[in-house]
């Protein structure tokens, strides 16, 4: 099928393209990489009467890392993120987890930010954005303002955004020297979405663990950051118990039946995730404290179950 037909905008400034939505309201809709939204045109599950292209727009397509953040603009490719050295450096979790963002040729046009705005609970981005307790910038007729991602992400592909108002950058938060990270997920081929994934965040303070959260991706109907440090403050990186944080892993996630798995498949692999990155990034930070950087090794498929069938 085709798109119902539309007026194409191409602004070169974010005045202009501000300027536009503000004309259009909710008949406009942003148009970045089209990964996501061409599509859902091209089905006609929506038929916006303009689309307000921003590739033309000048200056969102930096990366650039502060003193506390990366900051990444509107039009940086996922690929161009994932190969960003200094994002990297400065926040390793990017790269390890851009990897599995789709395949190469749909990151290397599809946008961070705007996987971001599209907020699906089975992207990535979002759950990265949720962990870090990022920041999306944002621009509209009424000025400039900035929304911290628990007030961003309202719903399954519904966030706070309004219809006249461009996202024009992201901000991931650095999460210091003592915090190690790690992400995992399992999806039917390399690429794919995800059945399961999992982001973890553990702080070790003074030998111990003093922070632990996570963030999911395919099986919370919004994208969000789970705090499990109360199921394991305080003990040493190499002999906790990740399972004490099943009770709240569980509670947590509200995964759903559909073609590819169970409802009751992904939660399982949900929690088996967790474990894995929680002990990942307890290492991470040990390591990191040890004055080792950054770790550049994937997670190796061990221990996870198939679905109806043993450990693989
Ligand atoms: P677009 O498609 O241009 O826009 C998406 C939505 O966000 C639209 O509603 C648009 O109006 C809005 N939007 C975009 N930018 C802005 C902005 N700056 N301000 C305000 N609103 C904005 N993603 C994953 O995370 N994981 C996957 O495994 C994955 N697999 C994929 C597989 C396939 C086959 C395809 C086609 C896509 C896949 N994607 C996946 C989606 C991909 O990551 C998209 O790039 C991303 O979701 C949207 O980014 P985009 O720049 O293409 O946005």
């Amino acid at each position: 099928m085709k798109p119902a037909p539309f007026v194409h905008h191409a602004p070169r400034t974010v005045e202009e393209a501000v300027e536009v939505l503000g004309q259009v309201g909710h008949d406009g809709k942003v148009l970045a990489g089209g990964q996501s939204l061409i599509p859902i045109l091209n089905m006609r599950l929506a038929s916006p009467g303009h689309l307000v292209d921003i590739n033309g727009v000048a200056g969102l397509d930096e990366v650039a890392v502060t003193a506390d953040a990366v900051r990444v603009g509107a039009l940086v490719r996922h690929a161009r993120l994932e190969r960003d050295d200094p994002a990297y450096a400065a926040t390793p979790l990017l790269r390890r987890v851009l990897r599995h963002v789709a395949h190469p040729v749909i990151r290397n046009r599809g946008t961070t930010v705007g996987s971001i705005a599209h907020a699906d609970p089975a992207g990535e981005m979002p759950a990265v954005l949720a962990l870090t307790e990022g920041v999306v910038e944002v621009a509209g007729p009424r000025g400039r303002r900035e929304i911290p991602c628990h007030d961003f992400f309202l719903g399954a592909l519904e966030t706070s955004l309004a219809p006249d108002e461009l996202a024009v950058a992201v901000r991931f938060p650095l999460l210091g020297a003592h915090t190690g990270t790690a992400f995992a997920e399992r999806a039917r081929r390399h690429g794919d979405y995800a059945l399961a994934g999992v982001a973890a965040a553990v702080t070790v303070d003074d030998g111990v663990v003093s922070s632990a959260r996570l963030s999911f991706v395919s099986v919370t109907d919004v994208p969000g950051a789970l705090d499990v440090t109360e199921a394991v403050r305080g003990q040493e990186p190499d002999e906790v118990d990740w399972s004490a944080c099943d009770d709240l892993v569980r509670g947590h996630l509200a995964p759903e039946d559909d073609i590819h798995a169970t409802a009751e498949y992904r939660a399982m692999l949900a929690a088996r995730l967790a474990h894995l990155t929680l002990a990942e990034a307890a290492a991470d930070a040990v390591a990191l404290q040890a004055g080792s950087g950054p770790r550049h090794r994937e997670h190796e498929a061990v221990g996870v179950p198939r679905e109806g069938g043993p450990a693989a």
